[in-house]
């Protein structure tokens, strides 16, 4: 049977395509330029000896060196949340102005102390076992410390759907809201030849804060679930609902959540170590200047800060490479999936990317260097060419499936 040609080229019309443009450069400016300011003000911090202040001032409250932690990690730790504030309030306006967003200034303001009281106290609790752990061995701190952030990592993981998520959220089970929906979406459970239950599927009321539609896996073991934007029903055809379904299941199916955690276990591990080196060096050559005795005292806090930002900025492209990654296969599996349940699978790929594109403002043709250091996700340009050539079931096609 022939079908109609399947649009393969991402392009918006010219008023999103000027919107687009200006998002892609305030998204830029905010993480390069956002990275180089938390980076210039920690380390002017360091200079102008804040560090020694702040642990004379712990100091003055305990002679033990973990209740000192417990005034030097607050105070430092309020400091990078007032550090990256400025860019918070610049990406929120922008994010208003072009209509992704339609949260309250109110609203936005709550979710921001709500943020920075979590940063504050699980960083406190962070960097009181860190210190410790240093004070223990200034050699093998960093081995210790990733030992132990990997249970942690497997609890957060679990934890953040049931406790953190539903602070800045409402979600709702999807069988509540959207019965048929959830029929649908068995079919493509029952397609993909695995059974989740209706109990597995919410959906957040995301319209409540932003425009664009979006769905996602999260959770770990029990807490592992589903989570479609009500905003994503509201906007978007059922056949393209399936689709992108088709494409959490596919994170789902896969184990990205337990890929993910192996993957950035590996990262921490090479993490700490470069940490340790750096933090190691630099307060052995700059520690009489700025007059931080040792990486143990508290008053080494501000430099370690310092470490951990350019590290984790060095850090990023790797986790997006790896997220990437990710995301193509599941893209891959959403177009199996849907194959034989929506009458093309081809078209209905690529005019949903068309859709989330614009609903998104995604620009057609990205900076290589951008997406290589900031894209958690291929380009929307690439996902919808290859959407729309894929095809594993034309007869002589040696495309590999993940969805027999
Ligand atoms: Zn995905």
């Amino acid at each position: 049977m022939l079908q109609a040609a399947v649009h393969a080229v991402y392009s918006l019309p010219p008023d999103k395509l000027v919107k687009a443009v200006a998002l892609a450069h305030a998204r830029t400016i905010a993480y390069f330029g956002g990275t180089a300011w938390t980076i210039f003000v920690l380390w002017l911090l360091v200079r102008v000896r804040l560090g020694p202040a702040i642990r004379d001032l712990a100091a003055k409250a305990s002679r033990k060196a973990w209740a000192q932690g417990m005034v030097a990690a607050p105070i430092w730790l309020v400091v990078l949340v007032l550090i990256g504030l400025p860019v918070s309030l610049y990406m929120h306006t922008v994010n208003l102005h072009y209509g992704l967003s339609v949260e309250p200034w109110t609203m936005w303001w709550g979710d921001f102390g709500k943020s920075a009281a979590l940063t504050v106290i699980f960083g406190t609790i962070a960097l009181s076992v860190l210190y410790a752990l240093i004070r223990h061995s200034t050699r093998r701190w960093w081995l210790w410390f990733w030992v132990i952030c990997l249970p942690v990592e497997v609890a957060a993981v679990f934890l953040v759907p049931i406790v953190i998520d539903p602070m800045f959220n409402h979600f709702s089970p999807l069988a509540k809201t959207d019965p048929a929906l959830v029929q649908q979406l068995e079919k493509v459970a029952a397609r993909g030849g695995l059974h989740i239950p209706p109990s597995r599927m919410y959906v957040m009321d995301a319209s409540a804060k932003v425009t664009g539609p979006n769905a996602y896996v999260t959770g770990f073991g029990a807490s592992k679930r589903i989570v479609v934007w009500d905003t994503t029903i509201r906007k978007v055809p059922q056949d393209e609902i399936l689709a992108i379904y088709g494409h959490e299941q596919g994170h789902y199916v896969l184990h990205h959540i337990q890929k993910g955690m192996a993957f950035s276990a590996a990262v921490m591990l090479a993490f700490f170590w470069f940490a340790y080196l750096l933090f190691t060096w630099l307060v052995g050559r700059f520690g009489g200047r700025w007059r931080i005795p040792s990486v143990a005292d508290w008053s080494s806090l501000g430099a370690l800060l310092l470490v951990v930002t350019v590290l984790s900025f060095l850090a990023d492209p790797v986790g997006n490479a790896f997220s990437r990654h990710i995301e193509h296969q599941a893209d891959v599996y959403g177009e199996e999936v849907i194959h034989g349940l929506v009458p093309n699978p081809q078209a209905t790929m690529s005019e949903s990317f068309q859709r989330l594109g614009e609903l998104w403002l995604d620009l057609p043709d990205p900076n290589g260097f951008v997406v290589f250091w900031t894209y958690s996700h291929p380009p929307t340009s690439s996902r919808m060419r290859f959407a729309a050539e894929y095809d594993p079931w034309v007869p002589g096609s040696r495309a590999p499936k993940l969805v027999k």
